[in-house]
């Protein structure tokens, strides 16, 4: 949205907790190895050098005071005369906060490291266990969601055991880990239409995944999960239980509730109005995920070209609005499909009821992908990984670190 201010007579100051721009479709490919943290990560500053009217703040926001018209952050306060927040969603374990430690999710740069290590360290607990028993569990991937981040990192565990890795130790045989893709509904990918669910779980199941629909989680600890399924309980035995079944606004969607009253849904996200202003409140915008908006009777999905259109969207109000012009309203969104890729060569999307998948919407989410990333310099990092993985299956980011 910054971007799209530029012209306009204003001053912006862009508040991050991190000083880095994420592209998050890309997590995955970090959480697994195959792309590094810098490769899908652009430093703010970097992205906004040219746009003299943007200061980049690296701080948090804590709180805000609508009526005094100022953000309360850990470093201080900030006035504003329009405020946009853009805060995103986390992690949302549906009532059971205990599992954040045990089954990680994937939302930022640091859940894709944490994920990383722990799924390579298991290769290499595996490698040096003699117990059978304990090495399977250690070679057991739980992923417990089926939308499309759950899909993709399973499709992506399962490349990296069967492929990337099969040479590389002398104890195990990486093959045979076990990979498990766990869905509470009756079938993956539930926004797609069926027939591309049917189609993407067969392209797991082709790379050795269990796809596991109407099974629910019940219990996870540091030895497994307790799965029901239809009824019945099973306890399976998995060191590495990864988290993708649940997201809810960023902790600041209820900072701005508890300060203008605003209506929230069920996962916290704040419903607004038109034009994406807070009710009461036409000086505070709420734009991405963060915010509910309506279309065609349900909400915006929480994807990357929602959160673009609405940004421009919002800056084009407030540039008319000091031009003295009348802003557009409502804002309209323009539905550009879903894509989910399911390891090297498969992947399914929907567009205007249209349907792709197979090897040409892989050719096309990749080139979607490439387009989307910030910078001229990730694009060209990220495609000379993806080259790499694709002729020979490689994944040079598999680092066991504690940080980048
Ligand atoms: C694993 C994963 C895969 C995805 N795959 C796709 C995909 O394939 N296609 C697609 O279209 N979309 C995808 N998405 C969704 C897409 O990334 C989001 O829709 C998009 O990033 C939303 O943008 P946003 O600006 O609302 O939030 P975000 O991009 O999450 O940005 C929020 C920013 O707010 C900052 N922040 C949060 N709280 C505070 C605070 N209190 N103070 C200061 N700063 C704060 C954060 O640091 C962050 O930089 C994916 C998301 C994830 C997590």
């Amino acid at each position: 949205m910054a971007r799209h201010l530029r012209r306009a007579p204003v001053d912006v100051t862009l508040v991050d907790r991190r000083n880095f721009h994420l592209f998050q479709p890309l997590l995955y490919q970090t959480a697994t190895g195959g792309l590094s943290p810098g490769d899908i990560a652009t430093p703010i500053q970097h992205v906004l050098r040219k746009h003299r009217n943007v200061r980049v703040v690296m701080d948090e926001v804590v709180h805000l005071d609508a009526r005094a018209r100022t953000l309360v952050t850990r470093e201080g306060e900030l006035p504003y005369d329009t405020l946009v927040l853009a805060a995103g969603v986390a992690n949302h374990y549906l009532g059971r906060d205990d599992w954040t430690p045990l089954a990680p999710g994937l939302k930022s740069i640091e859940d894709a490291i944490s994920i990383r290590r722990r799924i390579l360290r298991a290769f290499e607990a595996a490698e040096m266990e003699a117990d059978a028993t304990q090495r399977a569990e250690l070679l057991t991937f739980v992923v417990i969601g089926g939308g499309a981040t759950g899909v993709e990192l399973a499709g992506a565990v399962a490349e990296l055991a069967r492929y990337t890795l099969r040479r590389e130790f002398r104890s195990i045989d990486p093959r045979s880990s076990r990979v498990m893709s766990v869905e509470a509904s009756d079938r993956i990918l539930g926004e797609l239409a069926p027939s591309l669910s049917v189609r993407a779980s067969q392209s797991l199941e082709r790379l050795g995944v269990e796809v596991m629909t109407g099974t629910t989680a019940r219990a996870i600890d540091a030895a497994g999960v307790d799965l029901e399924v239809g009824g019945h309980r099973e306890r399976v035995g998995a060191r590495t239980v990864l988290w993708a079944a649940g997201v809810r606004a960023a902790p600041l969607a209820h900072a701005l509730q508890e300060a203008t009253g605003c209506a929230v849904d069920g996962i916290g996200r704040i419903c607004v109005e038109p034009n994406l202003s807070v009710a009461s409140h036409p000086d505070i915008f709420v734009i991405g995920d963060m915010a509910h908006v309506a279309y065609r009777g349900k909400p915006i999905p929480c994807i990357a070209p929602a959160a673009i259109q609405q940004g421009k969207f919002v800056a084009r109000v407030i540039a008319d609005r000091l031009a003295g012009k009348t802003p557009p309203t409502p804002f309209r969104y323009f539905d550009k499909g879903s894509l989910a890729t399911i390891g090297r060569s498969a992947a399914v999307g929907e567009f205007r009821g249209m349907r792709f998948w197979g090897f040409p919407s892989w050719l096309a989410w990749l080139f979607i992908h490439l387009i989307y990333l910030i910078e001229f310099e990730n694009r060209i990092l990220v495609l000379i990984q993806w080259v790499n993985m694709y002729v020979g299956r490689r994944r040079g980011a598999r680092l066991i670190t504690e940080g980048g």
